[in-house]
């Protein structure tokens, strides 16, 4: 039965908290973002506060093996620095059971990362590449098996199990989903982790209408899963960016050398059947701002959407198509968004994206709930400063866009059920 933090007694209790802080390092190994870090200060400073211990686990990177470069020490003064509390290290996640056992009330211990064991993802490491596939199968079941003796020890260090991860939450590990089988009474969301489930809710069950969607980004197969989930939930589905020149030339537009699919046309084409049987405004740009080069220094105009000319590639929205949209969005109630409508990382190629945030902005201003999730729509909005002006900037890109493609996250389900 899932807990509430919040009511939750930690009182003398040792709490197990899986966290996110997989942050970028320099070639320092210093810390260049420590947002994932503050995130989820929140959760363990209520176990603190609240008379109990913290054990906490992540990952880091993607190591296949103990490696230096990937020690959660490299990150263990910053989060020392913001728990306000002195925090002590286990060297190996799978022998801290002195470590955890000498923990007192108000105490925390980090534990090395969990990735340098194969157990923690399940998968089996260092099979050479001409293995059969029995010789897979027999490493992939002899991992499941030591898979338990793992999760089992992690398990043994708590009495309660709390997940703030939720930028792994689509994993279904040992640390972000089956330890939590250890603790059915006393398992629980961290704030974050609330905090993302609710924004969710927020978009795709319980959502004012009209409810809006704006997807951009680079492929359609990407986000074709994205694009079948929503369709069949919203009202406006704004499609923008890179991936809206497959549309474009699926109703028989030109689109010059623009980013498309072609395989993914007939996919394009039933999304778009789709939209007009359920009657979904699905809205496409008509304008774009095309260059002659992929490069910021390029010859630029402006040009219909579905009359690109040959040697010209669409690099951002025009102002007309900016002006539709924003007729959209400012309509709504609720907007997600995910996916820059433009090659933002190029000042020349950045207004569409930065008018669409500053839309978005207004919105939320006017009483729309707003949702920005997932990858580089987050670091345009973050970038441009607008992270405060929406509702909600999501923590995890790869498990947002599982949730907006409407399946059950496991480190969800591992909670709720
Ligand atoms: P995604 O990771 O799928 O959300 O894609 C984000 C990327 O899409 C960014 O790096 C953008 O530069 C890129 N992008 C957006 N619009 C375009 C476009 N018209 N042509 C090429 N790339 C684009």
């Amino acid at each position: 039965m899932q807990k509430f933090i919040d009511s939750y007694d930690f009182t003398g209790k040792k709490a197990i908290v899986r966290v996110d802080f997989n942050v970028p390092l320099n070639e320092n190994f210093e810390i260049t973002d420590d947002t994932r870090i503050r995130r989820a200060m929140p959760t363990l400073k209520r176990v603190l506060e609240c008379g109990g211990s913290v054990i906490i686990m992540s990952h880091l990177g993607r190591p296949k093996k103990v490696d230096p470069k990937f020690s959660l020490k490299h990150i263990l003064g910053r989060v020392s620095e913001c728990l306000g509390v002195p925090v002590q290290f286990a060297e190996d996640c799978q022998k801290a059971d002195a470590q955890a056992a000498a923990l007192k009330p108000g105490e925390a211990l980090l534990l090395e990362n969990l990735r340098y064991y194969a157990e923690e993802e399940g998968k089996p490491r260092g099979l050479a590449e001409d293995a059969s596939e029995e010789e897979k199968k027999a490493a992939k079941a002899a991992v499941k098996e030591s898979q338990k003796a793992f999760v089992a020890k992690l398990a043994s260090y708590a009495d309660c199990y709390i997940n703030d991860a939720f930028g792994t939450a689509h994993r279904a590990h040992g640390s972000t989903a089956l330890i939590a089988k250890y603790f059915p009474n006393d398992k629980m969301f961290g704030y974050l982790m609330e905090g993302e489930i609710k924004a969710i809710d927020n978009v795709l069950k319980n959502a004012e209408r009209p409810l809006t969607a704006i997807i951009g980004g680079s492929k359609v197969s990407s986000k074709l899963a994205v694009l079948e989930n929503l369709v069949g939930k919203v009202d406006n589905l704004i499609i923008g960016g890179g991936m809206g020149y497959t549309f474009i030339k699926a109703e028989g537009g030109k689109i010059g050398l623009s980013l498309h699919e072609d395989d993914l046309i007939p996919q394009a084409q039933e999304i778009m059947r789709i939209a007009r049987e359920r009657g979904v405004n699905l809205s496409l740009s008509v304008q774009t701002r095309v260059a002659n080069d992929f490069s910021n220094d390029a010859e630029t105009k402006l040009v219909p959407s579905h009359e690109i000319p040959d040697g010209w590639e669409g690099m951002d929205a025009g102002p007309e198509s900016l002006a539709k949209w924003r007729k959209i969005i400012l309509a709504s109630k609720t907007i997600l968004w995910n996916g820059p409508v433009g090659v933002f990382e190029m000042p020349s190629f950045a207004k569409g994206t930065l008018q669409i945030a500053e839309d978005l902005a207004e919105a939320t201003a006017n009483g729309a709930y707003t949702l920005v999730g997932g990858g580089d729509s987050v670091a345009a909005v973050t970038q441009m400063g607008f992270a405060d002006k929406v509702s909600y900037v999501s923590t995890g890109g790869g498990a947002m866009l599982e949730a907006i493609e409407g399946k059950e996250l496991p480190g969800v389900a591992a909670i709720r059920e």
